[in-house]
């Protein structure tokens, strides 16, 4: 092992940059993990690929912090600091994106997400060095352990995007006897399709606007039937449940219009989950949602524990995240790599070692 590495430096102005860093020696609790897979996030694009704005306000400065770039890593121990218990070398594991400080309410319940202590809350990629690169160094407290039969790939997408669709999905209850509703089928939107299914939706209904998209969706099999997201989603919704609507619904799409959609097409007494970032909410709200008697619910990314939990559910169902990339691109083409996920490519765009 030469004492250098390859790392993604994102400058902000649409362009990556491969610089050489040291590789990191593990400290106390540490691991040092060889990458396997580092997805790209569509929360990695708008905020520091394009660098159009900062991230929730953290005090009121950019959030990120000039590291090396990538908050999906999965890879495999190749060494660990001292104290470290639960992991040695040679095992797989994917990673918990946030570090927390570990004290505050948030932190003890497995929320590094919402950390209170801001000195101490660390995502990888933005605040610290994140994956996408030829190592990463972790900590050992936001580490799972990637059962055999998931690849590196599968990991790295538990690690964000599908952790997210996870929570969303899981406050609205599905199960066996509910039609579900993903409004935006981008890499979210796939996993909350495929996650509903394990936990049981007997039909999934997808409302998509990108051809490309509509084309990959299918192919994949995750979703029953997919609708146009026009201005009439809904109405084709309630056609397809027999003027009911979805018993269950989530957007995915982050857009007025979607979150829309997500609540005219559920079913009296549904329950609506809010996943995708930015923009308003705007609605009638008599008839949409108090004479139907909904239940909305909102989240961001998931706990440590429902992670953990996901990825065993999703191993001992026998299901592969991965089935919803569509670019793997070595390191090297890193710049490629975020041009086809900046651009809209169909599915999920992860970065993986060289040949
Ligand atoms: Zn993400
Ligand atoms: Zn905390």
């Amino acid at each position: 092992m030469t004492d250098t590495m390859r790392g993604v430096f994102l400058p902000g102005n649409s362009t990556v940059e491969i610089h050489e860093y040291p590789i990191p020696v593990p400290g106390h609790g540490q691991l040092l993990l060889k990458m396997g897979a580092s997805g790209i996030c569509g929360s990695d694009i708008g905020y520091i690929y394009h660098g159009y704005k900062t991230h929730k306000g953290l005090d009121g400065a950019p959030a990120y912090k000039g590291v090396i770039a990538g908050h999906e890593p999965c890879g495999q121990v190749v060494e660990a600091g001292p104290g470290v218990t639960r992991f040695g070398e040679g095992d797989r594991v994917l990673v918990y994106h946030i570090v927390g400080c570990g004290r505050c309410t948030n932190c003890r319940a497995g929320n590094f997400i919402s950390c209170s202590d801001s000195a101490h809350r660390a995502a990888y990629g933005w605040q610290r060095d994140g994956g996408h690169a030829d190592y990463v160094l972790v900590e050992e407290s936001t580490c799972i352990p990637l059962p055999e039969p998931l690849t590196f790939a599968d990991g790295a997408l538990i690690a964000c995007g599908f952790g997210t669709a996870y929570e969303g999905m899981r406050r609205t209850g599905v199960k066996g006897s509910d039609d579900l509703l993903v409004v935006g089928l981008g890499p979210v939107g796939m996993a909350a399709a495929m996650i509903g299914r394990t936990l049981g939706a007997r039909r999934v209904i997808g409302v998509e606007r990108g051809a490309e998209r509509i084309d990959f969706v299918k192919a994949t099999g995750l979703v029953d039937d997919i609708v146009l997201a026009d201005e009439h989603a809904a109405d084709s919704v309630l056609e397809l449940t027999n003027g009911q609507g979805c018993s269950v619904a989530v957007d995915c799409s982050g857009s007025t219009p979607g979150r829309s959609t997500a609540l005219e097409g559920a079913a009296e007494w549904g329950r609506v989950s809010l996943l995708g970032e930015g923009g308003r909410l705007e609605t009638e709200v008599s008839d949409t949602m108090l004479h139907k008697q909904l239940t909305l619910f909102s989240s961001w990314v998931t706990s440590l524990q429902g992670m953990e939990d996901l990825t065993w559910m999703l191993c001992e169902a026998g299901m592969h995240p991965e089935a919803v990339i569509s670019h793997r691109l070595p390191l090297s083409r890193a710049a490629e790599a975020f041009e086809l996920a900046a651009t809209g490519a169909a599915g999920k765009v992860v970065l993986v070692p060289e040949d």
